[in-house]
């Protein structure tokens, strides 16, 4: 059976409703294209897990309207720690809070994933002009006459093709839309992230959930920040394995954990043994795929370029993504060009900054655990460069600004 997704000017179909299709839908919405979002998953729900948002990413947030209610649920930290696992000595501390704003105009945030999800969802279904199809999974995408089709099937496999002027394959790291544009398949890259959200009320006295920790060791890394509005703390221990888990949020045992962590300073090793509920996420990235977008098909988010987490920008860019994707389309409206010339143009954009991305993240796998004799000139250099110094080194990426047309005013507060 094939139906039009929606009647009506401009529609899309965005395969995947994670971080990034909610933030296509929410930017599409705002140069008057309608959308259909189909998701898997049955309950659009999140796990309980945080992420970080960068200025590009809050600045764009911010632009679709969804600062008053980001300010009330996340966490605004002063700064990030970083500290050496052995010994626990202070290698830099960088300023956030105020001095992000100033630097680059928006702030550092960070928030519970179900918190940012929920408020997109609702921003979405504010407007009429959203629908979406839960419990339906996507399975190639293509092109059809002068629009784009979806296939899609429900849970019994009952399959159905839906039309509309534009799909955007926004089905994350196992994306069947980067298969159906010829994309390679994710590629595991040796670590399992471990995550816990611990209730503040059982936190070890040393910890503060106003300030992000990283901690630096030989083989693995450490990382917490506060959520739900500093009612918990978010944390992410990475290690390396073998094992390549396929897929998000596998249950583990701790005891692999804190003998992991076994020689890491005592304040890192009380804060793990806090957690309870740890599960595991298998990291993949992926070889940037040969296209961005087949005619009226392109993709966005992971499912475009999934990224180690070590610089904190998969979600990020894929914000940064919808973003651009609904100024080049608006753009490309009021100048007469074909939809799929801005599709092209907007591939073309997020390319070389997405691959870039990519690879400090991977090198930032390295540099985080650096083994001795490395680690000392690593963390000579960094107390050496000092906060100031380390944040300079990331004004090409926190300063990005959306294309005009989606700019809006990103004032925060
Ligand atoms: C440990 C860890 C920490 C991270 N920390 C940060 C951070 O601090 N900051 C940051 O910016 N990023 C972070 N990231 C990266 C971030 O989580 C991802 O880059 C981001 O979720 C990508 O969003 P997305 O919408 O492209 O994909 P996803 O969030 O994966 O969403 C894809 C959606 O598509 C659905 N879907 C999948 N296949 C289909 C299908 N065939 N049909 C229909 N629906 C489908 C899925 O159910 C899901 O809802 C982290 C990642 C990890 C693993």
């Amino acid at each position: 059976m094939t139906r039009s997704a929606h009647q009506g000017a401009g529609s899309a179909i965005i395969a995947g409703a994670g971080i990034g299709g909610l933030a296509a839908a929410l930017a599409l919405r705002d140069i008057g294209v309608a959308s259909t979002l189909v998701e898997k998953r049955t309950a659009l729900n999140e796990t309980g897990a945080g992420i970080q948002l960068s200025p590009n990413a809050s600045r764009v947030l911010f632009a679709l309207g969804l600062g008053p209610a980001l300010m009330r649920q996340a966490v605004e930290p002063e700064a990030v720690r970083i500290r050496a696992l052995r010994g626990g000595a202070e290698l830099s501390r960088l300023e956030l809070g105020e001095t992000m704003r100033q630097r680059y105009g928006a702030p550092y945030l960070v928030i519970a994933r179900s918190d940012l999800h929920t408020i997109m969802l609702d921003a979405l279904r504010a407007r009429t002009s959203v629908r979406i199809l839960a419990g339906r999974t996507a399975s190639a995408a293509g092109n059809h006459g002068e629009q784009a089709r979806l296939t899609i099937a429900n849970a019994s496999g009952q399959q159905e093709d839906l039309l509309a002027d534009l799909v955007i394959g926004a089905d994350g790291v196992w994306s069947r839309i980067r298969e159906s544009l010829g994309g390679g398949a994710p590629r595991y890259r040796g670590y399992h992230a471990w995550r816990a959200v611990i209730p503040a009320s059982e936190l070890p006295p040393h910890v503060r959930v106003t300030e992000t920790g990283l901690w630096l060791g030989g083989g693995q890394h450490l990382v917490h920040y506060g959520v739900a509005g500093g009612r918990a703390l978010n944390v992410v221990a990475v290690i390396p394995s073998r094992e390549a888990l396929p897929d998000w949020s596998h249950e583990a045992d701790p005891a692999v954990l804190m003998n992991a962590f076994s020689r890491a300073d005592m304040r890192a090793r009380d804060l793990l043994a806090a957690g309870r509920d740890w599960r595991i996420h298998a990291l993949h990235d992926a070889p940037p795929p040969p296209r961005w977008s087949d005619g009226r098909v392109a993709l966005l988010g992971d499912a475009a370029h999934p990224v180690l987490p070590f610089l904190a920008q998969g979600g990020a860019l894929a914000i940064e993504d919808a973003a651009a994707l609904a100024a080049l389309l608006g753009e490309a409206a009021v100048a007469g060009m074909a939809p799929a010339r801005a599709l092209e143009m907007y591939g073309a954009a997020r390319r070389a900054r997405t691959m870039k991305v990519q690879q400090q993240a991977r090198g930032n796998g390295r540099i985080y655990h650096m083994r001795a004799p490395l680690s000392f000139a690593r963390n000579f250099a960094m107390r050496r460069l000092g906060g100031a110094g380390v944040l300079a080194r990331y004004d090409w990426l926190y300063g990005w600004q959306a294309p005009q047309a989606v700019r809006g005013d990103a004032a925060a507060g």
